[in-house]
Protein backbone atom coordinates (compact mmCIF):
# COMPACT_ATOMS: atom_id res chain seq x y z
CA UNK A 1 0.00 0.00 0.00
CA UNK A 2 3.03 2.50 -1.30
CA UNK A 3 0.79 3.93 -3.79
CA UNK A 4 -0.01 7.87 -3.29
CA UNK A 5 -1.14 9.26 -5.84
CA UNK A 6 -3.78 11.49 -7.61
CA UNK A 7 -7.08 10.83 -7.82
CA UNK A 8 -8.78 8.21 -9.63
CA UNK A 9 -11.69 10.35 -10.39
CA UNK A 10 -10.46 13.77 -12.06
CA UNK A 11 -6.50 13.13 -11.87
CA UNK A 12 -5.33 15.95 -11.49
CA UNK A 13 -5.88 16.66 -7.82
CA UNK A 14 -3.31 14.37 -4.55
CA UNK A 15 -5.66 11.72 -3.18
CA UNK A 16 -6.17 12.29 0.23
CA UNK A 17 -8.91 9.53 1.24
CA UNK A 18 -9.64 6.23 -0.22
CA UNK A 19 -12.77 4.73 -0.29
CA UNK A 20 -13.99 2.11 1.29
CA UNK A 21 -16.65 0.73 -1.21
CA UNK A 22 -15.13 0.94 -4.87
CA UNK A 23 -11.42 1.16 -3.04
CA UNK A 24 -10.30 4.41 -5.29
CA UNK A 25 -8.03 6.49 -4.18
CA UNK A 26 -9.74 10.27 -3.75
CA UNK A 27 -8.97 13.83 -3.29
CA UNK A 28 -10.74 16.16 -0.85
CA UNK A 29 -13.24 17.33 -3.94
CA UNK A 30 -14.24 13.54 -4.91
CA UNK A 31 -14.96 12.62 -1.04
CA UNK A 32 -17.97 13.02 0.47
CA UNK A 33 -17.79 13.44 4.43
CA UNK A 34 -21.17 13.10 5.44
CA UNK A 35 -21.37 9.12 2.99
CA UNK A 36 -18.00 8.25 3.83
CA UNK A 37 -17.59 7.51 0.44
CA UNK A 38 -16.20 8.88 -2.84
CA UNK A 39 -18.45 11.12 -5.21
CA UNK A 40 -18.66 8.21 -8.02
CA UNK A 41 -20.09 5.84 -4.83
CA UNK A 42 -22.21 8.59 -3.48
CA UNK A 43 -23.38 9.75 -6.75
CA UNK A 44 -24.82 5.94 -7.73
CA UNK A 45 -26.77 5.03 -4.64
CA UNK A 46 -28.62 8.89 -3.90
ZN1 LIG B 1 -10.55 14.36 -7.53
ZN1 LIG C 1 -16.08 4.84 -4.07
Amino acid sequence: MSRTGLCQICEAATASRACDRCGRAVCDDHWDETARACTACVAGRR
